[in-house]
């Protein structure tokens, strides 16, 4: 392909929509936790999702890559409906293989780390890559000692979770998830468990994952990494989208008032 050719092509995919949410609920029982939510994040897009605790930031992403199953609505990625085959606009459940294989293509991040706290670094990054994808334990501990130089810990791949601090062990769960080469990657506050002086070692991170144009939804209450990287800012508040927008000008310029009144708490 020429230059010309693949920057164009380049440029395509990035507007190419790869999550889609429509009108998605979630009840917890009779407890109605998202109500009907709408969001489209295309290629190679960071979208940044802020809200209150407990306004359902977190089920949005657990749906998403279906640790939660939906109640009622649809969510794409890829154009392949997640969860769910559709047969006459009836949902039938995929087998359970077949959601493992959908979930395979979405990496994601918790506030917790939870890193296998026997293994190492290396062992913690190459265990998917080995196990789910059958790779061989040489191939996987070349791409696991490059994931981990990228996250800045190529000097760390022996050492146990137990000797890394909060931000390490954060950004050896990033390149944990980044070792299955998803094609989406989920954030869930992955910095708000940690120490203040750790938290920009990680964020710059996630900076360079998405320069490398990964796609990305982060849930977080890092404003300034929200101004900065994002290329939406999605406010939700009680299990609704209240605003969305130009994370800049969103911040600047937030025209609901309830976006007005927390961002005026975290900033
Ligand atoms: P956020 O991440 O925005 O703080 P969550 O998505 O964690 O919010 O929670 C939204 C609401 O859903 C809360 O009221 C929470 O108690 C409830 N919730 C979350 N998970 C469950 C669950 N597994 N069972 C029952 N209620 C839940
Ligand atoms: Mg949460």
């Amino acid at each position: 392909m020429t230059d010309t050719a693949s920057i164009k092509k380049q440029e395509s995919t990035r507007t190419k929509p790869l999550v889609e949410i429509q009108g998605v609920h979630k009840l917890f029982g009779s407890h109605h936790v998202l109500k009907g939510i709408d969001m489209t994040v295309k290629q190679g897009e960071v979208s940044v999702i802020i809200g209150p605790s407990g306004s359902g930031k977190s089920t949005l992403l657990r749906c998403i890559n279906l640790l939660e199953t939906i109640s009622a609505g649809r969510i794409y990625v890829h154009d392949d409906l997640i969860g769910y085959r559709e047969v006459n606009g009836k949902l039938h459940d995929l087998t359970t293989k077949q959601i493992a294989a959908q979930r395979r293509e979405i990496g994601m991040v918790f506030q917790r780390f939870n890193l296998f706290p026997h293994k190492t670094a290396l062992q913690n990054v190459i265990e998917a890559p080995t196990q789910v994808k059958r790779q061989s334990k040489a191939a996987a501990k070349l791409k696991a000692t490059e994931l981990l130089e990228m996250v800045g810990l190529g000097d760390r791949a022996d050492f146990y979770p137990s000797q890394l601090s909060g931000g390490q062990q954060q950004r050896v769960a990033i390149a944990r998830a980044l070792a299955m080469e998803p094609e989406l990657m989920l954030f869930d506050e992955p910095t708000s468990a940690l120490d203040p002086e750790l938290v920009g070692d990680v964020l710059e991170v996630m900076k360079d994952l998405a320069k490398s144009g990964m796609t990305m939804i982060v849930v977080t209450h890092e404003i300034g990494f929200a101004r900065e990287v994002g290329d939406t800012l999605t406010f939700m508040d009680a299990g609704v989208v209240v605003e969305s927008g130009n994370p800049r000008e969103i911040i600047a310029n937030p025209q609901h008032h309830r976006t007005q009144e927390f961002l005026s708490r975290v900033l």
